[in-house]
């Protein structure tokens, strides 16, 4: 069965998703279920920054805590618990993911469902290491140990529809394990090459970044190091092209010694890979000096060396939907197309915002805590309508769904940034509800369209 990742809203785009070649991959392999018919959940332990506790203690500690109190399971956080001393300690949050895709109707897993696999980690506070190209301007490139902090909430933040985030991270960990198994690339073929394309500002970067981050957290256990390497094409392919092909050769050689540690795992992530496309069609052309296509081909003969490395995976991103003409980029077999949100998406994306100026009290309210409903709840709500039923969440939902229907055609980057430009065009921003604000918010909305 052939399967592409998409997110596709309408026909067009999935006219040009076509337009690159897709690989097969085939679906069985994902499916987290186990033997006893039970689902495989992950629950994510996050450290406090000073703990200096053991991972295993900690997942010991965890597990324990989990048998024990036969919980229900849904995404969110889990109390840690404070009769735990040692837990109270070391702990800084726990949380559920993934029973989204296994839960319909709000329905909630319950334990003897489950089988829980606990990750522990503790987040890099290092920030990025950066290293200047040429001209000393432009940096080419920047690396993070991971799980970093300025990921963290990236992957809960990005909003997609279809299970495209899951599927994702499905695909990549698949890709992980074949190789961790050692399976025979002549008998079953695969690669560890993921290319995310669509328009500017649907996330595509953060995606990378985010799904980097969580592969970081799921496989510490088999690769305790973990770093991402961001390339920044753009100044690599800058004006100074005599000086990229020494660049190009420093930095892989670089990638190449994380790489030979056996636990160490490299996410190398190229933004905007159709540069590399363009700086070779223009040194063909003859406008650029054929330095360039120097430049370039070493860039892909290095990416051809790094497929071969069991611990690599290459993320690249593409603001072109039609085809792409790189070579490893036609031999990614993640390909996702990252379309503009849906009204669902819109929704939901919108729903945090409100719900972030609520938290941090820059939208005020009578009723506290505000707690604005899910899209699918809404839709709920609206079909069978309950008598008993709190109208002020209600009628703020369906403001905020006629907001989210108004923003048609924005991106997600303009979309998280419509509230702050609707708090700076409130003629009386002290004590705002929110009902006023998503008045607001869809002048400002209809403005930006
Ligand atoms: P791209 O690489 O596609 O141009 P970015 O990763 O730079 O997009 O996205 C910029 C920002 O826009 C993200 O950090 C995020 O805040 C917001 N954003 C874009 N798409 C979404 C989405 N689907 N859900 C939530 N936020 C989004």
């Amino acid at each position: 069965m052939e399967i592409t990742l998409s997110n596709v809203t309408n026909e067009e785009e999935a006219e040009e998703e076509k337009s690159i070649p897709e690989v097969a991959v085939s679906q069985s392999v994902n499916l987290p279920l186990l033997a006893e018919d039970k689902i495989l959940v992950s629950v994510e332990v996050c450290l406090n920054p000073s703990s200096t506790a053991r991972i295993e203690d900690v997942q010991t500690s965890i597990e324990r805590m989990l048998e024990k109190r036969s919980l229900s399971y849904a995404d969110g956080p889990v109390p840690v618990p404070i009769d735990d001393q040692f837990l109270v300690e070391n702990v800084q949050r726990i949380s559920i993911c993934d029973t989204d895709e296994w839960v319909e109707n709000h329905e909630i897993l319950l334990f003897w469902q489950v089988k829980p696999a606990v990750h522990v980690f503790q987040l890099s506070e290092e920030g990025p290491g950066e290293e200047l190209s040429g001209d000393g301007q432009l940096s080419s490139f920047n690396e993070w140990i991971l799980p970093a902090k300025e990921f963290d909430g990236m992957w809960e933040s990005l909003i997609y529809e279809s299970g495209l985030k899951q599927r994702l991270l499905r695909y990549a960990a698949s890709a992980l394990l074949f190789t961790d198994k050692g399976v025979d690339p002549f008998l079953v073929s695969w690669n560890r090459i993921v290319l995310l394309h669509g328009p500017p500002g649907t996330g595509k970067t953060s995606l990378c970044k985010a799904l980097a981050q969580k592969l970081a957290i799921r496989f510490s256990s088999r690769y305790p190091q973990c770093q991402l390497v961001e390339v920044n094409a753009h100044s690599l392919f800058s004006k100074w092209f005599s000086e990229s092909g020494k660049l190009v050769a420093k930095l892989f050689q670089k990638i190449q010694e994380m790489v030979e540690e056996d636990n160490s795992l490299v996410f190398v992530l190229i933004d905007e890979v159709e540069s590399l496309a363009a700086a070779r069609n223009a040194a063909l052309s003859g406008s650029e000096p054929s330095d360039s296509i120097r430049v370039v081909n070493a860039l892909l003969t290095q990416m051809d060396k790094l497929k071969s490395s069991p611990n690599v995976i290459i993320l690249t991103t593409s603001n072109i939907t039609a085809a792409i003409d790189i070579a490893f980029v036609d031999r990614a077999d993640i390909k996702a197309y990252v379309g503009p949100p849906t009204l669902q998406a819109r929704y939901e994306i919108l729903r945090s915002c409100i719900q972030e100026l609520i938290r941090t009290k820059i939208l005020t309210d009578q009723q506290e805590p505000l707690i604005l409903p899910s899209y699918a709840c809404l839709k709920e709500k609206l079909n069978a309508p309950s008598v008993h039923e709190d109208r002020g969440p209600l009628e703020l939902a369906k403001q905020l769904q006629e907001a989210s229907e108004i923003c048609e055609g924005l991106s997600g980057r303009a979309l998280r940034k419509l509230p702050f430009l609707t708090h700076a065009a409130l003629t009386n921003p002290n004590n705002c509800e929110p009902s006023k604000f998503l008045q607001t918010l869809i002048e400002t909305a209809s403005r930006e369209l």
